[in-house]
């Protein structure tokens, strides 16, 4: 059991993601986890639908993991990066040389997205710092989400992320409409005349276009055509323009490709990665250029890149990651993953009936109910966990993104639990 005065504790002194400190949302304590469930301290437990915020593909506790950590703890945790390096390190930076889109061959290991976003925006000013031309504005899609620190906030959806709020402190970014085009749909080139138009008016000032390949992930959970992907790859070519690719929420299989670039056939001048690098297990993320990029920033005034973390390449972390990119390298991911696809697909096709629901989507293991209203966040958390799943919706959008290896009856039952959920009106605000 979990003792009051620490639950009470957790409200009184801890935050925690997006909720008040004054009335904060009920937390439900946690006493462990395994494969692809999670064990509350009061003995139930739930059918983890979430991976923990995308990360923990392979599920949890899983012993390959463990033993990669402990063994590596038993020869070093942590040394600085600076003037130091190990074997976790290199042998990740090869694993991931080996599946990351062509190309791509310089890694700037992060400590988390959000870092990796900074790191990426940075490397492209400081890329375009040693030019003639001042290139410091970043171009992106509206509806997107990069990351809570400032650089990445400020390429955020400006409504989604508040820009309203740091107005003043934020570097001002130009946006173009959201992604209308479907992955399914027919492509419609119109759809791309908006970039077309930020592109020659802009270019000159332009650093890099940021944006999440083909998924919108926190700011909406929308899947666009590849082709448009293949358009601003096209339009950066033409007008000497970077293109940064957010795969932290994409990378390492969820959409059904190892990187979701692979979807439009394209390579990114600068990658990053977080989320399931570690396999859900430590704080790790990865921000990957081109040779070209790492040798004009080398080049630039400053001689070398302007960042350098504390626990930047944390040995842990490193062969943890290494690990987990074993298991994918195994291949089984990719049966994995188009089962989930091929599951939410005819579970979650039959809500489009209730009043509730506006849309339905699938995409490699990511399924997406789209709400008319939004919903009563403790209800319906509460109600999900009574039912004995964990689901945590935002806004009127309730996803599943689960680990690759539940189980076909785990992920009908989080389907069953979604069905019911959407056609109780009290787990929903009016609005
Ligand atoms: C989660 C996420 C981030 C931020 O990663 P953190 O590890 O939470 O800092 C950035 N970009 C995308 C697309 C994400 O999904």
């Amino acid at each position: 059991m979990f003792p009051t005065e620490d639950s009470e504790f957790d409200r009184q002194h801890l935050w925690h993601p997006y909720t008040s400190m004054l009335d904060p949302l009920p937390c439900y304590p946690v006493a462990s986890a395994q494969d692809c469930c999670i064990t509350l301290a009061d003995g139930q437990t739930l059918i983890e639908g979430m991976s923990s915020w995308w990360a923990a593909i392979h599920g949890y506790n899983h012993p390959r993991l463990n033993q990669a950590l402990t063994d590596q703890i038993a020869k070093v945790s942590h040394v600085m990066f600076g003037g130091l390096t190990h074997n976790p390190a290199v042998t990740l930076g090869r694993a991931l040389l080996d599946i990351v889109p062509p190309g791509l061959t310089k890694i700037f290991l992060a400590d988390s997205g959000s870092v990796s976003v900074e790191v990426a925006m940075k490397m492209a000013v400081q890329y375009w710092s040693g030019h003639t031309q001042t290139k410091q504005q970043f171009l992106t899609l509206r509806g997107g989400y990069h990351g809570d620190t400032y650089a990445a906030m400020s390429v955020c959806d400006p409504d989604n992320s508040m820009h309203s709020l740091w107005k003043g402190y934020l570097p001002e970014h130009l946006f173009v409409p959201m992604p209308k085009c479907r992955f399914e749909d027919v492509w419609e080139e119109s759809e791309a005349d908006a970039l077309r138009a930020a592109f020659a008016e802009h270019h000159a000032s332009l650093a890099a276009v940021i944006l999440e390949p083909i998924v919108q992930g926190a700011g909406g959970m929308r899947f666009y055509h590849p082709q448009l992907l293949k358009r601003v790859r096209e339009l950066c070519d033409q007008y000497d323009v970077l293109l940064i690719a957010d795969e932290i929420a994409t990378g390492f299989g969820r959409t059904g490709k190892m990187f979701a670039c692979e979807h439009a056939e394209i390579s990114p001048d600068i990658l990053c990665v977080g989320k399931g690098l570690t396999g859900g297990t430590l704080t790790l993320a990865a921000t990957i250029t081109t040779d070209r990029v790492a040798e004009g920033i080398s080049r630039s005034p400053a001689g070398c890149f302007m960042h350098g973390p504390t626990f930047m390449g944390n040995p842990l972390a490193c062969a943890v990651a290494t690990e987990s990119l074993r298991i994918l390298a195994e291949g089984k991911w990719q049966q994995q993953v188009q089962a989930i696809e091929q599951q939410l697909k005819a579970g979650l096709a039959p809500l489009i009936d209730y009043p509730n629901v506006k849309d339905v989507r699938v995409l490699g293991a990511i399924g997406v109910v789209e709400c008319h209203h939004p919903v009563a966040m403790a209800e319906i958390q509460a109600f999900f966990v009574k039912s004995g799943v964990w689901i945590r919706p935002f806004g009127k959008l309730i996803y599943l993104m689960p680990p690759y290896i539940i189980a076909e009856h785990q992920l009908a039952r989080l389907i069953a639990v979604i069905t019911e959920a959407v056609g109780q009106e009290a787990l929903f605000l009016a609005e």
